[in-house]
């Protein structure tokens, strides 16, 4: 085991996870960033999980191909229109077309396969149940669930060298809270895109439920959001 804990950190390149980063990193962690090419259509993305990898000190930043779009059924992989300029109680009725199916099961999944190898036991992912989009993965129930599937599936929950803990540390903080936090770690929303259907240059709709989300986040911490929009 190495001296400096080890952490997997799920990137995608939004402010999310980029803020979860930064409180790994702020923990204490060696970071080892993963982001997945998942057939997402906001693949530009990647482009920024790299810059902010770079520059939040990951250890190392590794990206993974997984043909999602090979299945679809989601908005995000798949030939269906992205909604657009929904108010917080249509974002709060059902499941959004958004939704990837299974897509933290199968990340986090990624996430347990890299810790055991690396010999971490500490699993970072930037889910949040408060100002989220309806995603049945991002309950603290499922994060739970997950660590208890981590201890029983890995060698070293059957040679006893220690348990998992899938760190959750935005899943009760609104948008604002995570913008404030992650200023005061230092971090540049700059490098971040959250946007669901970004144009071809990478600029935010700013009408997605990620862009209205992002949006209502930091007006509500009072701040300008750095991020390009169309
Ligand atoms: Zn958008």
């Amino acid at each position: 085991m190495a001296d400096t804990p080890r952490a997997v950190v799920l990137l995608s390149g939004g402010l999310d996870s980029t803020t979860t980063l930064s409180i790994a990193k702020a923990q204490g962690f060696e970071a080892y960033a993963l982001t997945f090419r998942y057939g997402q259509r906001h693949a530009v993305e990647i482009e920024a999980a790299g810059q902010v990898a770079a520059a939040l000190g990951a250890t190392r930043h590794t990206v993974i191909d997984i043909g999602l779009g090979d299945i679809g059924g989601s908005a995000l992989t798949d030939d269906i229109a992205v909604p657009k300029g929904r108010g917080a109680d249509e974002m709060g009725q059902g499941i959004p077309v958004t939704y990837v199916p299974a897509r933290n099961t199968v990340f986090l999944s990624f996430a347990l396969a890299w810790a055991e190898v690396l010999e971490a036991r500490d699993i970072f992912i930037g889910v949040n149940a408060l100002d989220y989009s309806g995603y049945p993965d991002c309950r603290p129930e499922f994060i739970s669930a997950f660590e208890d599937v981590a201890n029983l599936a890995t060698k070293a929950s059957i040679e006893g060298t220690g348990r998992f803990n899938i760190h959750a540390p935005l899943i009760d903080l609104t948008k604002a809270d995570i913008i404030s936090k992650g200023m005061s770690l230092g971090v540049d929303y700059g490098l971040t895109t959250s946007c669901y259907d970004p144009a071809p240059d990478g600029a935010a709709c700013g009408q997605c439920d990620a862009c209205l989300l992002r949006l209502k986040g930091f007006a509500e911490a009072d701040l300008e959001d750095p991020a390009k929009y169309v």
